[in-house]
Formats: C-alpha cells, structure tokens, sequence
C-alpha cells in the first residue's frame, strides 16, 4: 500500500539536494550578495543519503532528483549515483545548470544517471551574464551539447520573466529542437530565494500559450491521464513538444507527489513549507531505519501542504519570505531546498 498524505497524493518522487552551493547568481533564484551556507560538518555523507534514500524507497518512492544549488558542485557527485543507480528506482535524473556538463556529462552517464534537466534561461550571451552574474553562456552551451550527445529526453527548463526573456520562447524551442530536448516554460514563482518577485514580472501559461498559438497556429494540450509531472504538454502544428510549468497561475498541487530533503537532511513535505525536519540527527543518533520511516510516514500522513495553491490565493502577493527572514532561516532558501 502507498503512503498517502491527508489530501490522499502518494509518495512517489524525492528531491535531494546535494549541495546549497552554486555557482550561478541567477536574479529569481539567488540575487543577493551575501548568503548564509549550510555547515560542512552538516552535509549528509553519500552513504548517509544512500541509507535515507532506502528508507523512503521501502515506503514507497520510486523517483529520485538530484539537485540543489548546483549539483555538479558536490564533490564526486558520479560517486553518490552509481550508489543510488542500484536501487530500485523508475526515475533517477539530476537538474543542473550545465555549467560543469562538459565535464561530468560523460562520469554521470557511466555511473548509472538516466535523465537530465538542465536550466537554460537565455541564449544570449549578454542577457546571461545579466541574467545570472556570470560571463559563461559558451560554457553553458558546451556543456549541454556535451549532454545532447549522451543522454536522450533531455528537458531544457526555461524561467519566463517578462521583460527579461519572454522574447526568447520562439528561440528557446528551435535551440530545444536542434538537439532533441523538450522545452519547458516555468512561470516565475515567488518562492524563498525569490525576493525580487513581483507578479507583474510573471508570464502566465495563458499568454504563453497564445503567443505561441499566434506565432505557429494552433496548439495542441496533450492528454496525460494520471500524470503527476509538474509540466502540461503541449504539441505545436510541426509536432514539436514543449512543457509548461505553471505552478503561480494555476498551480496544482492536488497532484503532488513530492517530499524534498536539504544535503544536511532536512525534510520537507512542500516547495513553500516553513517547517522541515532533521532526518540527519535521526540518523545520526542512531534511530534504526524502521524508526526513521516511522517520523517520515508519520509527517507524509498528516501533509496538508498546497502551497502554491494558498499563494494563489493571496490577492496582491508580493515576495513570500523577506529578506531578513531568510537570513534567520536559511532552510526557506529555494537553493537550499532544491528547485
Ligand atoms: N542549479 C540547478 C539548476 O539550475 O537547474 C538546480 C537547482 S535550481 C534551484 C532548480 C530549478 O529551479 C531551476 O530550473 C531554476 O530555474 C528553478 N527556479 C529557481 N528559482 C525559481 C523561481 N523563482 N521561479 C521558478 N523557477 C525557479
């Protein structure tokens, strides 16, 4: 039998962040100067998240993420997936900023990971650096293709934010189609990390579909029956496939199957929850694995969390954590807590 929270979704699909670290400054993200990190002394060992993740595998995950901050900043990274590679997964993908693909595309691949995301917001150069503080769109694109050449379904995750780069969703799905990935819109979200926010910058699905219906004719939704992925695809007139995430204008949290845990092991049932949970002091107090899957299946069974949904229904919303909150509380960090 699943483990089924109190709004009756599954657990199905686990986050790992594996690092809090990134080397990205990307303005919806991380826009800030200064950052608290997480201690190293607190960082999960491999075999530590290997041994979490057997817990939530015996209740019932069966996909695992790796993210962070920027994954491939995670010291022997193909190390921890060739461990997680033995499970018995369906899904074991990694999300990446690709700034480091060129040379981990290839040791990823041996270890075991099947699919990729990589977060490509910009094609252009000089938007890039003002995008994410940093000069290194070739190296971006390096490392993708390096990716294009090894891994297949490759997803090209895109943040829409008008004014910015919603000029670029024509471009975004020809560069998407010239290697074989399938692009995906993500609606700017107002999540922590994200203190810039402010509704006017979002681009909603709607729009984008319209353009896109403007630009080459009608769009198609495609029909995705007991689908529990956070993109609605879409098939434009040519058959190209594209992906829209749109988690602030109509979020669907009803089918949410996804806990999240922090590289220092800290669990949450939610993207926007303010309260996690240290299954790093449970390990390393030594609670046997039963006792862990106890605390994990006792918080799953009580979730209630929408938070995108109750966000949604905030008139007049303005970024959702201050700053100064998340100085004080760096766990409500979107880096921390992986995208
Ligand atoms: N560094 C990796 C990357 O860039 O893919 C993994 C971590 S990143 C936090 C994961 C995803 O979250 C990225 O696709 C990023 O674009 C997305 N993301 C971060 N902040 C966001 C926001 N405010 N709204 C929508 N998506 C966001």
């Amino acid at each position: 039998m699943p483990l089924v929270d109190a709004l009756g979704r599954p657990l199905r699909s686990l986050r790992v962040s594996v690092t809090d670290r990134c080397n990205l400054r990307c303005e919806y993200c991380m826009p800030e100067q200064e950052y608290v990190w997480l201690s190293r002394d607190d960082l999960l060992h491999f075999e530590e998240l290997s041994r979490l993740v057997d817990v939530f595998v015996g209740l019932g995950v069966d996909k695992i993420r790796l993210t962070g901050g920027e994954p491939l900043l995670r010291r022997n990274l193909p190390q921890l997936v060739e461990l997680l590679a033995r499970k018995p997964l369906q899904d074991l993908a990694l999300t990446t900023n690709a700034m480091l693909l060129d040379e981990f595309a290839a040791p990823l691949k041996r270890a075991g990971l099947r699919r990729l995301n990589i977060s490509l917001d910009t094609l252009q150069p000089a938007r890039f650096l003002q995008l994410t503080r940093q000069n290194d769109h070739e190296r971006v694109m390096r490392g993708i293709d390096a990716a294009s050449r090894l891994f297949s379904g490759i997803k090209l995750d895109a943040v829409i934010m008008r004014g910015v780069n919603d000029d670029e969703l024509e471009a975004l799905l020809a560069y998407g189609a010239s290697i074989g990935a399938e692009v995906r819109f993500i609606e700017y979200m107002d999540v922590g990390g994200a203190t810039r926010w402010t509704s006017e910058t979002v681009v909603p699905r709607r729009e984008m579909v319209e353009r896109l219906t403007a630009r080459f004719g009608a769009v198609t939704a495609i029909e995705e029956p007991g689908s529990t992925a956070p993109a609605d695809r879409y098939a434009l007139p040519d058959g190209r496939l594209f992906g829209i995430i749109s988690s602030t204008t109509e979020p669907f949290c009803r089918d949410c199957d996804r806990a999240r845990m922090t590289a220092d092991g800290v669990f949450f049932t939610c993207l926007y929850a303010t309260e996690g949970f240290s299954l790093r002091e449970a390990l390393r107090r030594g609670e046997a694995p039963e006792a862990i899957a106890a605390l994990i299946a006792q918080r799953w069974i009580a979730r209630r969390d929408r938070g995108a949904e109750e966000r949604f229904e905030i008139h007049d919303r303005t970024a959702y954590i201050p700053l100064a909150t998340l100085r004080e509380h760096p766990h409500l960090e979107m880096h921390k807590r992986g995208g």
